[in-house]
């Protein structure tokens, strides 16, 4: 214990100095006691060392106020200055002691409180205390509070801190603003429940009664639970409110709630859901299949698939689609002959874009599925190929549909032979192609004798019996390639390919024979026959360069003429002259 008493001259205080300077030595900070003279009465080990006072300076007694000062001032513990004004500053001040606390920065940079006070019966007492620790921890709370409050004001979201007592103690600009609150309306301290009321009084939570309402959100508050929720606002907007309690050692002291205002995320999911919705009825209400691959042709998204060919979209999904579409059942005109020749596989290959390209593949029951095709390329952020992504149109009934109407327009409805359009388109090709190749192509007309007579006798029932027979004998006797088609009436075309005159009289003698041998209706068990006569001309024996439809037909028709005449039943050609 570090005890001066060069002062205490009374007896009997001793005691009470000895009382007095345990007490000190005790205390965390120096302390010093000066009497009215401003002479030094005590001070305690923490005093000298928190100063750094030399021993020297206590070796004669405790040192007085001007001791003090003056070596202070000789140490430059009060920064520079004159001296003695410096020391008359200090002694001054003491004199006029009042009670007094500032902060001092010593020259090593440690910072000391000081605090005086002045004693009852003259004198004072002053206690020291080394608070660099505390400045520094106070500086750094000060630090993290403004980085903190640097990051809540910034914060997108409103933010706000309640303590145990439900008051607000923190909040931030962005929740006055979410929360479209009066400017002013926010003060450190505020009621959880002033809020609350605030914003039922202003209808934020519909039309309830404000005072139900506070309690019931004062009282939910109080349960320290966290909490999420979504409130719709008065202006149509969708705020998401945060709770977090926290803790301390385990005891709730207080929220930190975050209030985002999620309008736009709101809206922009029902739209989405909106599209997708009015992007799946549309592909379920309609033949259409949207789909997505991969770079390698795999499915990676497929919809609507299953009702066009009858495979559940499920079970596509991870399967090379152009395999599946464009295989070896693939009856595209795409295809041409061979799936290398595929023009649709080059244009993918290619990664070009494929508008409106019609597939032929099997679905249900094996039955043929016409599709049409629009996709385009998809690439990613980087420019590499990711894949296709596309729509398939199920064009089957309207395929069905054209082939019938082709059907109809092209052939002739009675018998099912060419009509005289196709004939004439066919009879074209075969010119453009005999002018290429340089061959001959011959043409028959096939008169039916007497046909009249048939309808006459039979009635027209009958005879349409019998122009039917004629129609299936004349195809069964020819070549595939040949074309037989329905003139008008009993009348029929016969277009061969590839052949001169002399061959086309060998064919015309055959159908002639074979009509003449065939039964091509019967009456009541009673066969009918009938007989034709055929004019012939090739392309060959006509003296035109090229042979035009028209020339042939005037030919063909004065040979059926001429075979008429000569009795029917009989095969005839060009004149002689001609031949
Ligand atoms: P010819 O030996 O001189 O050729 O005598 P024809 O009776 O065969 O010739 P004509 O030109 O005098 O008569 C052709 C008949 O063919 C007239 C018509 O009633 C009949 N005819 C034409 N088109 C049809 C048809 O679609 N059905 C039926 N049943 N008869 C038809
Ligand atoms: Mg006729
Ligand atoms: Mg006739």
């Amino acid at each position: 214990m570090d005890f001066d008493r060069s002062h205490s001259g009374e007896a009997g205080r001793p005691a009470a100095d000895a009382l007095l300077q345990t007490i000190i030595d005790f205390l965390p900070s120096g302390v010093t006691l000066f009497d009215n003279e401003l002479r030094m009465v005590a001070c305690n080990r923490q005093f000298r060392e928190l100063l750094d006072f030399p021993e020297a300076l206590f070796e004669n007694g405790l040192p007085s106020m001007q001791q003090l000062a003056e070596f202070n001032v000789a140490r430059g513990e009060y920064g520079p200055g004159d001296p003695a004004e410096q020391v008359a500053g200090v002694i001054e001040r003491a004199r006029r002691m009042q009670a007094h606390v500032f902060e001092r920065r010593r020259p090593d940079g440690r910072m000391l409180e000081v605090r005086g006070n002045p004693l009852p019966g003259g004198g004072f007492v002053t206690i020291y205390t080394d608070i660099t620790e505390r400045k520094r921890a106070e500086e750094d709370a000060r630090r993290a509070a403004s980085y903190l409050d640097a990051v809540v004001s910034a914060l997108p979201q409103g933010i706000t801190v309640i303590d145990e007592a439900l008051e607000v103690r923190l909040w931030n600009p962005a929740f006055v603003k979410v929360q479209n609150l009066p400017e002013d309306f926010m003060r450190p301290g505020i009621a959880f429940a002033d809020v609350i009321r605030f914003n039922a009084q202003r209808g934020e939570y519909g039309a309830v009664d404000v005072e139900d309402k506070v309690n019931r959100m004062v009282e939910l508050a109080q349960r320290f639970e966290p909490h999420r929720l979504e409130r719709a606002r008065g202006d149509g907007g969708v705020m998401e409110v945060e709770g977090r309690v926290v803790s301390d050692g385990g005891r709730p002291i207080g929220f930190v709630t975050t209030y985002t205002d999620i309008t736009e995320r709101v809206h922009n999911e029902r739209t989405i859901r909106r599209v997708r919705d009015l992007m799946g009825d549309a592909v379920n209400f309609s033949p259409t299949s949207i789909w997505e691959t991969d770079p390698r042709g795999r499915y990676t998204f497929v919809q609507g698939m299953e009702k066009i060919l009858g495979t559940p979209d499920a079970e596509l999904l991870g399967q090379p689609r152009w395999a599946r579409l464009c295989g070896a059942q693939c009856r595209s005109e795409c295809r041409k002959e061979t799936l290398a020749n595929c023009q649709m596989r080059r244009a993918i290959a290619a990664h070009e874009a494929i508008e409106r390209w019609t597939l032929c593949t099997r679905g249900r029951d094996d039955k043929e599925v016409w599709l049409s095709c629009t996709a385009r390329p998809v690439f990613d952020e980087h420019g590499a190929f990711a894949g296709y992504r596309g729509v398939d149109v199920d064009i089957s009934e309207l395929t069905r549909a054209q082939r019938e109407l082709e059907q109809i327009a092209l052939h002739d409805t009675l018998t099912g032979l060419a009509n005289r359009r196709k004939f004439r388109s066919r009879f074209e090709l075969e010119l453009a192609h005999r002018m290429r190749s340089g061959s001959s192509f011959a043409l028959l007309l096939v008169d039916i004798d007497f046909f009249k007579q048939i309808n006459d006798r039979w009635g027209h029932l009958v005879g349409d019996e019998c122009l039917k027979g004629v129609a299936n004998l004349l195809s069964s006797t020819l070549r595939a390639v040949d074309l037989v088609a329905r003139f008008g009436g009993e009348e029929f075309l016969v277009l061969l390919s590839d052949t001169g005159l002399d061959e086309a009289f060998v064919v015309a003698e055959k159908l002639r024979a074979a009509v003449a041998a065939a039964v091509p209706a019967s009456i009541d068990g009673q066969a009918l026959h009938l007989t034709v006569s055929i004019g012939v001309t090739a392309s060959s024996a006509v003296a035109a360069d090229t042979p035009d439809f028209d020339h042939m037909l005037e030919q063909a028709d004065r040979a059926v003429y001429a075979a008429k005449h000569a009795g029917r039943n009989r095969v005839c050609g060009p004149a002689a002259a001609l031949r």
